[in-house]
Order: structure tokens, then C-alpha cells, then sequence
């Protein structure tokens, strides 16, 4: 289908103009590229305040460098300015783990850097409200959502108060932006001043100490340390995030109070999961699914060409993972499209133009959680619970897959489809029935099958992160012992059909709780199952993660118990050169580390002439069979679950 320049949403006077517009009620700033596309914030927030029938304009990646007129030319809108930082926290696409300048942008034309400030969330807002002092500004997305409360910022080692102070815009939208927004328009349009709008669910707002706080029946208060407290103790600091990981997941949450210097913050509930009408709503907004033409010359955006050909058919986790940040953002329940709205969307892509069959991903944040919730909705309502499946999977919780696999198979059937990938995380630790023991076990079988057989590309992709139990226990991932399993029944099916398909697990160093010995014994584990490690990371505290306040504050936000966490530039490496243990330049320094703790044990296993990996057969990589060279490229900006 050819598009009109006004069939996206405008981002000049020019286009505004070629809508017939003669003025704009919402104009956002974005510190990605517009992409007009479902997986794109900056777009699903266009299309939400367009579909309410306002005049909404998109500034993306306004120069922070000249004169500032990106911020000035469309003038001043009659509702508010929104602000988004992208996709990311700008300082996770800026910096490496090593606080090391990124060389490129996944989210700008071309990948080029240099197009978002550190910080651009505070960056954008200060500049707004510096140059439209009445207007008022509203922040959301990933960087102001999980800067919310008082958080440690690891780029500049300190603790920041909610990012409401620095910026100093006038209202936080916190997680996915549909249902806030809704009410902010629907309360603006009836009349009511944005400056009155303190009561909104999934909002926060900063107001001055002596102002009265807003009343709602519905709410219990709950106050956290103030920030000030946080800064002089770091005990206190951990246990404000027990109240603010258990209110960000409950069903029915209280209302969370945190004084802040001369102010008061007010963060106001989450609204309840998203119904599948409202979610479809969302999905279904008229997206060209394209960048903006604007970029035609400029060259590919990264993050688009990944997700392109890819459907997301549902939101939440319910993993709660230690170093995650998901069900912070999106919240622990899930909300899953309809089967008519995923089918829909995946007959728009397969009539793209460049669509040559393949499908690169059905999924969401962990792919394998689509339609899952509790049995008895009444007990989840009380539930305060940060993982529905860690250390244990619940009793109450429905792992039914068989939803997910009739999706799989329904998408197949599309005439333009020559296959679909499961690009997301698979959870492998529920396809395990020693480890889901309540799960009817065909169905796991029947999806574990579906999958191997027909949606891998080469190699399926699992993240068992750890092999020791203290640090997998802290990370609330389940024993390693259930990687063995879900190996085995792997193993068998890939050995039974014949697929020669790799298994390729995901290891994380520098967690908290991860001691040198539990990297050797990592290594020593994952060598005798004959595994040679490339996908590999070091831990990067973001904000708003338990292992984050765990780095910075030295106690766990739950049991206030001290515990450690590597922090310098050598006892990261350390752990990190233990993945590598089979590089000739790593051998001479583990033989003398595992000398002199003793542990000769784990030596032998690790060097020694019987190689274990070298005796095996690499596993041949079918991936690049299955698919144009072209689509194969695209994978090495698959995401990182
Ligand atoms: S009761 Fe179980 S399924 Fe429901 S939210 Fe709590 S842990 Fe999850």
C-alpha cells in the first residue's frame, strides 16, 4: 500500500499544515526516531491522543546543540507537551555495562549516536518548561517510569530523587500509557485544568509540602522513607523498594507517599490489567508500521528492522527476575490480545512489500506467558507475590500453553507465511514438568514440540543465567537443575526429527551474590555439558530492580540482610574471563586464581587435555539455511531478555 506524508502523524509545520491543522493540542518529544509502528512508545502515544481526536505532532530527536528551535517550532499546544525518553533508558542506549560511550543507536537512522542526550527524559522537560513556562509537561516511558521514587542512577553513582524534581515537569505517566492517557483526555476535555489532575491512576505527581494531599476513597496510603532518609542510609533506602516492587504488582494497590526535599511525591496506583477489548483497541490504531519518510535517506533504524516482521501478542511478565525491569514497567499480570487481533496484524505484515515469509517473532517480554493468569482471580487480587512462578511456580497460577500453540499454528496457516520464529525469551523452566507440576504435561510437550520443530531458527535461545543455586535463588530463577532437563527433552526432540538445531543458553556475571567460585563453577558446569559461551553479559544495574538496590545499597530489600555484589573494574573482569575459560590468554591466570583458592577440583575440569567441547561436534548452524542472508543479519539486534 503507498502511503501520503499525512498518513503519518505530523513532524513539521509543514505536515501539521497538510492536515489542515491550525493548531496542535498535544505535541511529544521523543528521544528515538518515529517509527509509526505498535512496538514504538512515541507512536502508540500519538495514536492513542490522535484517536481521541486531538492534533497531535511528534518532534523526534530534537537537537539539544543549536538554538534550541526544535522545541520552538510548532509552538505551544493547547493541552500539554509529552516527553518521552524512547524506548530505552537513554543512558542504557548511550553507555555499555562498562560505562563505555555506545558506537551506535539501535533506535536512529543508520544506528548513528549522538542524536539523545544522556538524560534526555529531564533534558527535554527542563528545556520546555524553561521556554513555555505555562504549558504543562508530561513525562513517561521506560526512563521516567523507573525513575519514579528515589533511584540509584549507576552512570553517575549517586541516588536521584523521582525523576519529577530534576525535570521538573508537572505529571509522570508511569508503565503503558493507553489507560492514563484516556483519563487525562477524558478529564480535559470535560473541562478540568491539567493542574487539578492529582488523583489518576498510574500517574505521579510532586506537589509542595504544605499542599493539602487529593483524597480517593479508594486508595490506602502507604509512605515510603523520604528521599533525604535514602540519601544518609542505605538500609532504609532498601527496604523503601519491598513497598514499591509489592505496590507496582498488586491488583489493587495503595497509594505510595515519599517526601522529597520541600515536596511531597504522590504515586498514585497502578490501573487494573488491561482487558483484551482495550489492549486490541491499542494494537489495532491505524500504524503505517513504517518510519517516518523522513529518514528514507538517512538509512535503516536497528530496532525497526528487528521487530519489523514481528508480533507482540501480549504484555507483563510474571518472572519477576531480580535484574529485570519488565513487570516494573508493564506490571506482573498479563494482558494478551484477542486471537482475531494477532491474526489481523500478522496479514498486514505478510502483505508488506518486503515480506518474504518469515515471520521473526510471535512473543512479548517472556514469549511463552500468553493468556496465562491466576485459576481463582480472588486470591491473585491479594496476592503480593513479585514472581508467580520463583522460587516456586504456583498452585493458583494457569501455565495452560495450549492457547500459545494454537496461535503458532494458526499464524502458519496464513498462505503468505513460510515460517514463523519464536525470537522472544522462551521461560524453558515451565516446558520442565519436574519444575510445573501441576501443568498438564502433554501440553507442555505439544508446545515444546511445536516449537523445536517448527519455529527455531538454528538455534533456540534460553536463559538459565546462572548454574549456582545462591546466586540463581537471589535472581529468582529456578535451580540449573531444571536447564539439565529441559536440555534433555531438547536433546531428544532434536535428535528424533533430525533438526540440528543448537541450544544456546544466556549467563550473567557480577550479580549480586556471585562470588569468583560460582563463575568457575559456571564454567566447569556449562563445559561438561559441552557448551562453549558466547551469549554472555555482565550484570548493569538499571533502575528499579532488586539486584540494582542490592549493588548500591549492600541489603536485600526483603530480608535487610547484607549481601555483596562485585563492583570494581577488576573483580568484574574476573568474572567475566571465566566464560572464556577455552581462550588460550585466559588459561595461565584461572590456573593460578583456582590454585590459590584451592580449588584444584575445578582446574582439572577446566583445563585439562580432554577437552570435553573439543571432543564434541559443534552442532552445525541451520539458521542461514532457513532463511535469506538478509533476514539472518537482523538477528544480531535481537533483544536480551
Ligand atoms: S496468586 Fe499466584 S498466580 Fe496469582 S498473582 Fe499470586 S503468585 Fe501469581
Amino acid at each position: 500500500m503507498m502511503h501520503k506524508l499525512s498518513d503519518w502523524l505530523p513532524t513539521t509545520n509543514k505536515e501539521v499544515k497538510l492536515r489542515g491543522w491550525e493548531a496542535l493540542d498535544v505535541i511529544l518529544f521523543s528521544g528515538d526516531a518515529y517509527v509509526d509502528h505498535p512496538a514504538f512508545g512515541a507512536a502508540v502515544v500519538g495514536r492513542i491522543l490522535e484517536s481521541y481526536g486531538l492534533r497531535v505532532a511528534i518532534v523526534p530527536q530534537p537537537s539539544v546543540n543549536d538554538n534550541l528551535q526544535d522545541f520552538t517550532k510548532l509552538g505551544k499546544p493547547t493541552m500539554f507537551f509529552a516527553v518521552t525518553g524512547g524506548c530505552m533508558d537513554p543512558m542504557v542506549s548511550n553507555y555499555t555495562a562498562s560505562k563505555k560511550k555506545r558506537d551506535k543507536d539501535a533506535y536512529t537512522p543508520n544506528g548513528d549516536k549522538g542524536f539523545r542526550p544522556d538524560y534526555a527524559t529531564t533534558v527535554y522537560s527542563t528545556i520546555l518548561k524553561e521556554k513555555f513556562p505555562d504549558v504543562p509537561v508530561l513525562i513517561g516511558g521506560i526512563e521516567a517510569s523507573l525513575r519514579r521514587v528515589t533511584h540509584y542512577d549507576y552512570w553517575s553513582n549517586t541516588l536521584k530523587p523521582t525523576i519529577l524534581e530534576d525535570s521538573k515537569a508537572d505529571m509522570l505517566v508511569y508503565g503503558m500509557g493507553e489507560q492514563p492517557l484516556r483519563e487525562i483526555v477524558t478529564l480535559m476535555q470535560r473541562g478540568v485544568p491539567f493542574s487539578s489532575l492529582k488523583t489518576i491512576n498510574q500517574t505521579a505527581v510532586l506537589v509542595d509540602q504544605s499542599e493539602k494531599i487529593p483524597k480517593n476513597k479508594n486508595w490506602e496510603d502507604v509512605e515510603i522513607h523520604a528521599h533525604e532518609t535514602c540519601l544518609a542510609d542505605k538500609k532504609l533506602f532498601a527496604s523503601n523498594f519491598k513497598t514499591i516492587e509489592q505496590e507496582s504488582n498488586k491488583l489493587h494497590a495503595n497509594r505510595i507517599i515519599q517526601q522529597v526535599y520541600n515536596k511531597t511525591l504522590i504515586i498514585n496506583p497502578p490501573f487494573e490489567t488491561m482487558t483484551e477489548a482495550e489492549i486490541d483497541a491499542s494494537f489495532d490504531l491505524p500504524y503505517t508500521r513504517l518510519p517516518h519518510p523522513k529518514y528514507n535517506k538517512r538509512g535503516p533504524i536497528p530496532a525497526y528492522e528487528m521487530i519489523k516482521f514481528s508480533i507482540n501478542i501480549h504484555r507483563g511478565c510474571f518472572g519477576g527476575c531480580s535484574f529485570c525491569t519488565i513487570s516494573a514497567h508493564q506490571g506482573k499480570f498479563i494482558a494478551s490480545r484477542s486471537k482475531e487481533s494477532i491474526l489481523e496484524e500478522v496479514d498486514k505484515v505478510a502483505n508488506m512489500p518486503d515480506f518474504k515469509g518469515y515471520l521473526s517473532d510471535i512473543g512479548g517480554p517472556s514469549a511463552n506467558m500468553y493468556k496465562m493468569k491466576g485459576k481463582v482471580q480472588e486470591i491473585c487480587d491479594k496476592c503480593v507475590a513479585p514472581s508467580c512462578i520463583s522460587p516456586v511456580i504456583c498452585h493458583n497460577l494457569d501455565t495452560s500453553h495450549k492457547p500459545l500453540t494454537e496461535i503458532y499454528q494458526e499464524v502458519d496457516k496464513h498462505p503468505k507465511i513460510k515460517k514463523s520464529f519464536i525470537g522472544s525469551g522462551i521461560r524453558y523452566d515451565m516446558l520442565v514438568p519436574e519444575f510445573n507440576k501441576n501443568a498438564d504435561v502433554k501440553e507442555l510437550d505439544d508446545y515444546t514440540e511445536e516449537v523445536i520443530t517448527k519455529h527455531v531458527s538454528g538455534r533456540l535461545k534460553v536463559a538459565p543465567e546462572h548454574t549456582s543455586d545462591n546466586v540463581l535463588k537471589l535472581m529468582r530463577k529456578p535451580s540449573f537443575t531444571y536447564f539439565h532437563k529441559f536440555k534433555q527433552r531438547f536433546d531428544k526432540i532434536n535428535l528424533r526429527k533430525k533438526l540440528n538445531l543448537q541450544l544456546i543458553p544466556y549467563f550473567i556475571s557480577s550479580h549480586p551474590a556471585c562470588e569468583l567460585e560460582d563463575m568457575a563453577n559456571l564454567a566447569a558446569e556449562t563445559k561438561d555439558m559441552g557448551f562453549q559461551l558466547e551469549q554472555v553479559q555482565g550484570f548493569t544495574p538499571t533502575p528499579m530492580t532488586v539486584a540494582t538496590v542490592i549493588y548500591y545499597s549492600g541489603y536485600h530489600p526483603y530480608t535487610l540482610k547484607k549481601m555483596n555484589t562485585p563492583k570494581t573494574k577488576k573483580e568484574k573482569d574476573e568474572q567475566h574471563r571465566f566464560f572464556f575459560w577455552y581462550k588460550r590468554e585466559n588459561q595461565a591466570w584461572i590456573k593460578k586464581t583456582l590454585t590459590e583458592v584451592g580449588r584444584i577440583d575445578l582446574l582439572k575440569k577446566l583445563i585439562s587435555k580432554n577437552n570435553t567441547w573439543t571432543k564434541r561436534k559443534k552442532v552445525k548452524n541451520t539458521f542461514n539455511d532457513a532463511v535469506p542472508k538478509k533476514y539472518s543479519k537482523q538477528k544480531k539486534y535481537s533483544k536480551r531478555k
